[in-house]
């Protein structure tokens, strides 16, 4: 597999056989200080992840609370930083997005839009900025117009305007993937600045097939059995109406994402995920932490520690002992 990671390098050896120890699934700062801790164990790890500004430390426009770390840096700094330490240790990385897994086996699967991905344990870190409400319109036309991913469905746009909605670097990656095919690319960000890396907004703002509206609420997508068109609101001006063939939408929530784990692990009455102290959950050798759990105090440094004890703990039952045999002081 060729892919290519979150700093834009490629990595072209996933693993010489595809199979890892941990898959980790996020790469926010849950996902990334488990990495550093499985891949210091000498765990084979892959982190699997959707985009540095997708998560929630990644649009954090400022951390001033996080222990070491007293200058003013953003989130996504802090989290690159993150990140390069794990890779450090060996840990690779991966721009993918998940969107199955078959947890069940004693080979655990994962599914991206860019490859299949199998190991012995998963660590699920993916937080919480999934979506709750939707955009009048948005279920009605789900797959006849309306998608979340750009891999699966863009050559079906060849020739055609589409709109993405979004603000964040897995929306700018999706649009210049759609520029591939569509003849207009209309881009609307929610936010009055497009939060993604420098290199992906000079390409966002320099690529000719793509409209940028900054500022643009999308509030209805129109058709009867397919999309016509969609209906957003610029700041302070009357409501637009957008004729376009596809809507591709990567606006982000407060909802836990756990859309892909398809009911395979056991949840309360409230739906949140389930673990015991470790962070394990009902399926051994599958853990979940940080803001992905509903109980639990959302910042950076209580994310980061939950990867860690997940991570040590995933560590010492692959290994079959009671008690971790890595001097984890080193
Ligand atoms: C605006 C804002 C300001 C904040 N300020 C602070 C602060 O000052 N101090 C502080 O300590 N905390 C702060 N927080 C909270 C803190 O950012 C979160 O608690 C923390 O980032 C949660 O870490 P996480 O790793 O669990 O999730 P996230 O940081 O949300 O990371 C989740 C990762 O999973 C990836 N992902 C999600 N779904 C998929 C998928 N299907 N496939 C692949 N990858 C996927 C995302 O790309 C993302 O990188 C702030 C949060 C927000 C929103």
């Amino acid at each position: 597999m060729d892919s290519v990671n979150n700093n834009g390098h490629h990595s072209e050896s996933l693993g010489q056989d595809g199979k890892f120890d941990v898959l980790i699934i996020g790469g926010g700062p849950a996902g990334a200080s488990a990495a550093i801790y499985t891949a210091r164990a000498g765990l084979k790890t892959l982190v699997i992840d959707k985009g540095l500004t997708a998560g929630a430390l990644g649009i954090t426009g400022k951390i001033a609370n996080y222990p070491g770390v007293s200058e003013q840096i953003t989130g996504a700094e802090l989290l690159e930083r993150m990140r390069g330490q794990a890779e450090s240790f060996g840990a690779q990385f991966v721009s993918d997005k998940v969107i199955g897994v078959e947890l069940t086996g004693e080979e655990k699967v994962v599914f991206g839009n860019q490859g299949t991905y199998n190991s012995r344990s998963v660590i699920i870190a993916t937080g919480s900025m999934g979506r709750g409400s939707r955009v009048k319109g948005e279920d009605r036309l789900l797959g006849r117009g309306v998608s979340y991913c750009a891999t699966c469905d863009g050559a079906f746009y060849r020739e055609k305007d589409v709109m993405v909605a979004g603000n964040s670097d897995e929306a700018v990656e999706e649009a210049l993937f759609l520029t591939k095919f569509a003849s207009r690319v209309h881009f609307l960000s929610p936010a009055p600045e497009v939060k993604a890396p420098r290199h992906l907004l000079d390409e966002l703002e320099e690529n000719e097939k793509i409209t940028l509206v900054k500022g643009a609420s999308l509030v209805e997508i129109l058709g009867d059995s397919k999309v016509d068109a969609v209906r957003y609101a610029p700041r302070g001006k009357p409501e637009v109406e957008l004729p376009v063939a596809g809507a591709f939408i990567y606006l982000q929530g407060g909802k836990p994402e756990t859309g892909f784990l398809q009911g395979q692990l056991n949840v309360s009455d409230t739906g949140c995920l389930l673990v015991d102290r470790e962070f394990q959950t009902s399926i051994p050798g599958v853990y979940a932490v940080g803001d992905v759990l509903c109980d639990h105090i959302k910042q950076a440094v209580i994310s980061a520690g939950e990867g860690a004890i997940a991570a040590i703990a995933l560590e010492k039952n692959l290994h079959g002992r009671s008690k971790a045999s890595v001097d984890w002081s080193k």
